[in-house]
Order: structure tokens, then C-alpha cells, then sequence
């Protein structure tokens, strides 16, 4: 058996990194705490839990997600590998049925005879073992304590946002209609409840009274939003038309009549029992109340039924341009390695990605060899060079996205939108097949 290895947190991160290495014949002792001790969101005991949205987002290859996942593919990524198994129907984007996506990486996990699996609440960090650190954006107080102790530095914080769930019986049919945007893809997934340019006032009239749960006004000086997660409320407050531009956009949403739309509010699939339906782009800070008055205006929604409310949550990540090497290991302690949300990737997929890419970067460190960089036109190689080289005086967690992908484009041809993507998929599909052939990635 080769050396031992301690994992701290069995999420997206820790459990692609306890495959990888644990495949490479590398003892794993995975320590998690969601038996002992849940956190306000988390509602399952198995591991790898998605804790809002069950997708892991885009599978269009133009799309910086979409190749992120054929770049897992080609890396033999365990959780995504889960994912396929246990994915459900939506349209263009790659979801899971949740309980059946952790159920399935809990158990391999279980079976696999390289891992040990503890249930406990790490406080203390030990610096003698070689530890990885994949705790995520709710990391346990104590252990964020220990962490601040262990780092040096200032340990930011602020808040992210999940979406309401409704139950699909207490939808009203023959308000909404069912269809992708664009009608894209081969099932039609989706709900649509369509607003008129009045119903869409009156909502938004609402929206931006509603009352609100309050911030920690500790935490207030450091608030910050992740674009892609803002609350509702919060979009809606920034001009009558934002919702318009973003989760409620008509556009490629005109009803089965044929007729236009002001506003669409979409629900996308939550369970493989098709009982539930998220909101899409409905993270929200409203009070419960506020929640079932003000979202019962929406057409197809007057009777809704919350599977599960909208909440805004602490997300923990640490300054890793200042604190990591170009391994996800601490600059001043080298036992310590990091991987996930706590290094600010953000996302299910990203955070599984930075696993694996710590976990070779850990076995390269033990067999005494050089540092595995992957190359900066992938997409997982943009976000390890997003994290690694940002200003660390203005660091912020970070999604899969094209501005962050380093490619060359033919000076010589003038690309259109669509042709740029093509491009970024294609050098990036090129650019890791050789990766993965000169540096010998063999996958297990
Ligand atoms: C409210 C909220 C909503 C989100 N919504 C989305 C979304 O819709 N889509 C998306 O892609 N991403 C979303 N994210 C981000 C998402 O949580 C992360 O991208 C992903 O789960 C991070 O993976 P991770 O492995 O870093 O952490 P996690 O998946 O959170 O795993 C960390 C694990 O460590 C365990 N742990 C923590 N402290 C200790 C300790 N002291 N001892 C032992 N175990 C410990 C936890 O119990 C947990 O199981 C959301 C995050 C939050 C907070």
C-alpha cells in the first residue's frame, strides 16, 4: 500500500479526489461530518450532496460548462461519471436526480478497498499528515477557526442563494405550458408560466417590497453576490427590466399558440419522480411569508406549494493567489493541499475538477515529481490559473466561463460568436488529448 492520505469533507471535491487517488493505489481516510452534524442546507446523509440546483448545468459544447464536462470525460471524472448514471431529463443541461446521484458515489465510495470512510468533525487541522482540504463554502466553525489559525490570513465570507421547489401537483396547467427555450434538445423539459406586461408589474411591484431576512451585519462589509446566484429581489431592485434580461427573458419562450410573452418564469425538473420543480433563477432572501405571497403571483403558481424554500447562505473561501502553490498545496506548509469551493472555483462541476487536479498534484509531490499544470485553453486549466493567479486583493470565487480560457484565434479570420466557441471547444479538446498523452495521465 502506497502512502496514506486524509481527506477533510466527502463533497463534489473530496470525494472525486478520494477516487482518484484511492484508484492509484493510495490509502484514503475520508472524513466527513454530515452524519454527526448537518449543516442547514444539507438534508441528506449520503455524500457528494447538491445542495440546490440538481444540474450540473450545460452540455452544449459551446458552452465553457458544456466542455468543461468533456474535458472531465476524457479525465475520467468519478463524479461525473455519477452524474451520467444517475441523470434525469432537462433539456440541455446535465441533471441528476439528487438522492440517487449521492446514493450511487456514496456507496463506490464504501466499496472501494483503498478507503476508509470516518464519520467526524474535524476541528483541528494536523500538519504532520499529508491533509487535504475540501471542507467547501460551509465549512464547520471550528475547523474555519483552524484554518484562520493555519493559514495567516483573512478568511473571507459572504452570502450565495438557492431557489424555491414547488410541488408539481400544486401547479396550475392550464396557465403554463411546457417547452424548452427554443425548443432545444430532444425531450421538452421545462415549465413556463408566461406573464403579461401586467401580471409582470404587479409581480415586480411586490418583489421589491417584500420583506427580507436580514443580513449578519458583521458580515456586511465583506457582502458580495455571485452574479449568476443573485437573489431575485436583489436583480429586481436594480431597474423594473433586469428580470426581463436575465431568469424571466421571453425570448425563445413564445407560448404553443404561437403569440409572444413579456415575461417567462421557468421551472426546470428537480427529482426523477418528476414531483418537483425548481425555480429556475429564484434564489431569494425573502422572508418565508413573502415567499408564498409574492411568488403566488406568478401565472400557474396562484396555489404553489413549496417543496422548499428560497435561502441565502454563508460561503466560506480562502486567498488562494496569496496561500497556494501551483499544486493546491499551502506555499508554507506542504502537508496541507486544498481542492473546491474553498479555493474559489464555484460550482458542482468546477469543484470536482479542482479534486482531481489536487489529487494528481498530491501523488506527483509523493513520487517526487513536477507540478501538473494542466494547459491554460482548457477550461479546467483556466479555472486552476484563475485561482492561482488572480489579484489576490480583489479574489472572487469563479464558474466555468469563456473570459477566463486563454486561446489563440487565426488573426486571419474574423469569428462570429458562434465560431469563437466552436474554437475555444475545439483547441481545448486538442490541447488536453496531448496533455493527458505527453505527461502519461493514465486513468484507472
Ligand atoms: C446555498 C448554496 C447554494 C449553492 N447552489 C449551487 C448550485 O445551484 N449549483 C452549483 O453548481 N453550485 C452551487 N453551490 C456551490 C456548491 O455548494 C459547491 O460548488 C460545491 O458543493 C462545492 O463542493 P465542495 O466539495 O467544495 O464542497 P461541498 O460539496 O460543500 O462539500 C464539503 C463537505 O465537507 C463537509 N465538512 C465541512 N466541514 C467539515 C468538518 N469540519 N469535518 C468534516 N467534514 C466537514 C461538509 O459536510 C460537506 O459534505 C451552492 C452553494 C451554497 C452554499
Amino acid at each position: 500500500m502506497k502512502k496514506k492520505i486524509s481527506i477533510i469533507g466527502a463533497g463534489l471535491a473530496g470525494c472525486e479526489a478520494a477516487w482518484q487517488l484511492a484508484n492509484r493505489g493510495y490509502e484514503v481516510i475520508l472524513y466527513e461530518k454530515k452524519r454527526i452534524l448537518k449543516n442547514e442546507i444539507q438534508k441528506l446523509d449520503d455524500f457528494c450532496e447538491l445542495v440546490c440546483s440538481n444540474t450540473f448545468r450545460s452540455t452544449i459544447l459551446g458552452n465553457a460548462v458544456g466542455c468543461l464536462k468533456e474535458e472531465m470525460k476524457l479525465l475520467d471524472s468519478f463524479v461525473l461519471n455519477c452524474a451520467l448514471e444517475t441523470s434525469i431529463p432537462a433539456g440541455e443541461s446535465l441533471a441528476v436526480d439528487r438522492e440517487m446521484f449521492s446514493s450511487l458515489v456514496t456507496s463506490k465510495l464504501n466499496k472501494h478497498k483503498n478507503i476508509k470512510i470516518i464519520d467526524k468533525e474535524i476541528d483541528n487541522i494536523s500538519s504532520e499528515e499529508i491533509t487535504l482540504i475540501s471542507s467547501g463554502p460551509l465549512t464547520g466553525e471550528k475547523l474555519k477557526l483552524s484554518i484562520q489559525n493555519l493559514v495567516g490570513e483573512e478568511y473571507f465570507y459572504f452570502f450565495d442563494a438557492i431557489s424555491p421547489t414547488i410541488d408539481k401537483a400544486s401547479i396550475n396547467f392550464n396557465k403554463v405550458f411546457i417547452k424548452n427555450r427554443y425548443e432545444k434538445g430532444e425531450t421538452q423539459d421545462y415549465i413556463n408560466c408566461p406573464m403579461s406586461k401586467e401580471e409582470y408589474l404587479t409581480f415586480y411591484n411586490e418583489l421589491i417590497r417584500a420583506e427580507t431576512f436580514p443580513l449578519r451585519l458583521e458580515n456586511e462589509k465583506t457582502f458580495r453576490i455571485f452574479e449568476g446566484c443573485m437573489p431575485i429581489e436583489i436583480m429586481a431592485k436594480r431597474d423594473i427590466n433586469t428580470m426581463r434580461y436575465g431568469p424571466l427573458k421571453p425570448i425563445g419562450l413564445r407560448n404553443l399558440d404561437g403569440s409572444d410573452n413579456y415575461a417567462v418564469v421557468q421551472l426546470r425538473q428537480d427529482n426523477a419522480a418528476l414531483s418537483a420543480y425548481n425555480m429556475v433563477g429564484f434564489q431569494t432572501n425573502l422572508k418565508i411569508k413573502e415567499q408564498q405571497r409574492v411568488f403566488k403571483k406568478i401565472p400557474g403558481l396562484e396555489n404553489a406549494i413549496f417543496v422548499r424554500y428560497g435561502q441565502m447562505h454563508e460561503n466560506n473561501y480562502i486567498n488562494s493567489p496569496t496561500l497556494l502553490n501551483n499544486r493546491l498545496q499551502l506555499k508554507h506548509n506542504n502537508n496541507i493541499f486544498f481542492a473546491g469551493q474553498i479555493t474559489g472555483v464555484e460550482g458542482y462541476l468546477e469543484s470536482a475538477a479542482s479534486g482531481l487536479v489536487t489529487s494528481l498534484n498530491i501523488i506527483n509531490w509523493i513520487e517526487k515529481k513536477s507540478p501538473i499544470i494542466f494547459p491554460y485553453d482548457t477550461v479546467i486549466g483556466a479555472l486552476i490559473r484563475y485561482i492561482l493567479l488572480s489579484n489576490p486583493q480583489n479574489f472572487q470565487p469563479m464558474k466555468s466561463n469563456w473570459h477566463i480560457v486563454q486561446t489563440s484565434f487565426d488573426p486571419n479570420i474574423k469569428y462570429n460568436k458562434q465560431e469563437r466557441r466552436e474554437e475555444y471547444y475545439k483547441n481545448s479538446m486538442n490541447s488536453l488529448n496531448q496533455f493527458i498523452s505527453k505527461y502519461n495521465i493514465t486513468m484507472k
